[in-house]
């Protein structure tokens, strides 16, 4: 019989502490919630994903970890710039100017540092934090779902049982995999490979900490991201088959590629590789259900958007938010099951939906931002919205004048909740 760690019962357990299971356990820790978050790996972490959106504010400052980024060494990111196949660099779009707000400047975040300050501060909240423990099946009574039964790091089973339980596993997908509800975007099957360089260019003053996507022939792009201590993250992202089309061997591909960009090539040419080369595929999916009977799914364990945008820890924070304050209103009301969650999926998908429009134009070869803004000058604005992450508004206007240019593509009809038909009671 597995133990269960805690003494008294819980009200959610969340599985994964990257920022969406750290963000829903400060939220519902707040509150006064019993949490436990299960983490399989010890605290600081490797993890890509180091630029964050301006929007990030508004869930970092509910959570109370501002002044901890103000004081860190993350470099203040206000702009992001694009550059052509032939290293031409665009007027950078500083956030500031449609947004006069505090937020306009966000950050670049070393992920290890920043994921860390994120969990610790759910800690500090009161939420009980296992790391070195691994999630492995859901404990279900009468098909709702009712805890997690998890590997502690010595190898023993342990038990967390809760009327909640949230899936915050990443693109570990916790809960995807196990009930078979991954559905591939059918045009945004790209892979990414990246390293770190030490020493490379940065653009001088407002500039320095700039996000810099940079084309590469064939539907492709690299970024590039300044990070603490010199170093840069730069990694790209392309079609599988034009990326293999030569070699397997990331760092003759890598190197190939940095070619095809003036502008990157050059920028690296003073500094050194000072991490390994990875690789990623499995680009952008989402689950067919956003949540079940006593489950809910948040960050990139619900849905996966390419990152051209850098939207990835932007809807990880704001699915984390959005879905510790439907637990705890679900809890309130004594009644957990799926419907309660209905709300939390549709706001969810209204968010991924307009980056997601955004992001097929971006791979559009019809579509550039420099025409499409002479065609549409007054469409500025909410191309910025969309590029901020104030993605909760109505952008049908913006996405009918880029249909002139590029194909938009119809919501995808999945990632509302599993509904059966009785509802579930919590005690
Ligand atoms: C190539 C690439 C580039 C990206 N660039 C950006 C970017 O510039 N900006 C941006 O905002 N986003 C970016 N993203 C996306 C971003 O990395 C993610 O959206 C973000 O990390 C999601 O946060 P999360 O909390 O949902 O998941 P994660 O950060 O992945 O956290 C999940 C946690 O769950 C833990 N876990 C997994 N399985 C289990 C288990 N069974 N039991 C217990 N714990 C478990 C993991 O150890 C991990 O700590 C990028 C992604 C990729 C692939």
């Amino acid at each position: 019989m597995a133990r269960s760690p805690q003494s008294s019962p819980l009200d959610v357990v969340i599985a994964g502490g990257g920022p969406a299971g750290a963000t829903a356990a400060a939220v519902l820790a707040a509150k006064g919630r019993r949490v436990a978050v299960l983490e399989r790996e010890k605290f600081p972490r490797y993890h890509v994903g180091e630029s964050l959106l301006p929007y990030c504010y508004f869930t970092l400052e509910r959570i109370g970890v501002l002044d901890r980024l103000r004081a860190s060494a993350f470099p203040k990111k206000y702009s992001v710039q694009f550059v052509s196949t032939s290293g031409k660099v665009s007027v950078p779009v500083y956030f500031f100017q449609n947004f006069d707000h505090p937020a306009a400047q966000t950050w670049q975040v070393l992920r290890s540092d920043f994921d860390q300050l994120l969990l610790d501060n759910a800690r500090e909240k009161g939420a009980l934090v296992y790391e070195e423990t691994t999630a492995r099946e859901l404990i279900r009574n009468n098909g709702a779902v009712q805890g997690i039964r998890a590997v502690a790091k010595s190898g023993e089973p342990v038990e967390f049982r809760a009327p909640v339980t949230i899936d915050a596993t990443g693109r570990d997908s916790f809960a995807i995999g196990r009930h078979g509800w991954q559905v591939r975007d059918p045009y945004l099957n790209k892979i990414a490979i990246w390293t770190y360089y030490r020493g490379a260019k940065r653009d001088p003053g407002l500039d320095e900490g700039a996000t810099t996507v940079a084309y590469v022939p064939e539907k492709g792009w690299f970024w590039y991201i300044p990070l603490p201590d010199d170093v840069v993250s730069v990694g790209i992202v392309a079609e599988k088959d034009y990326l293999y089309r030569e070699s397997r061997n990331l760092e003759t591909i890598f190197e190939r590629e940095l070619n095809s960009n003036p502008w990157v090539a050059d920028h690296v040419a003073p500094g050194t590789v000072c991490a390994p080369y990875r690789v990623t595929g499995e680009f952008s999916y989402r689950s067919r259900h956003c949540a079940a009977d006593g489950l809910v799914l948040i960050g990139d364990a619900f849905a996966f958007l390419d990152p051209v945008f850098s939207s990835g820890v932007f809807l990880a924070l704001r699915s984390g938010e959005e879905a510790a304050d439907a637990v705890d209103e679900a809890l309130a009301g004594g009644d957990v099951s799926a419907a309660r969650f209905e709300a939390y999926g549709d706001r969810m998908r209204q968010g991924i939906e307009a980056m997601r429009r955004l992001v097929y134009a971006f791979y559009d070869q019809q579509f550039n931002f420099r025409e499409f803004l002479t065609a549409f000058p007054d469409m500025k604005f909410d191309l910025n919205e969309c590029l901020i992450g104030n993605l909760f508004r109505d952008f049908d206007p913006l996405f009918r004048a880029v249909e002139t240019f590029a194909k938009v593509p119809e919501p995808l009809p999945h990632g509302r909740p599993f509904f059966r038909e009785q509802p579930v009671q919590c005690r």
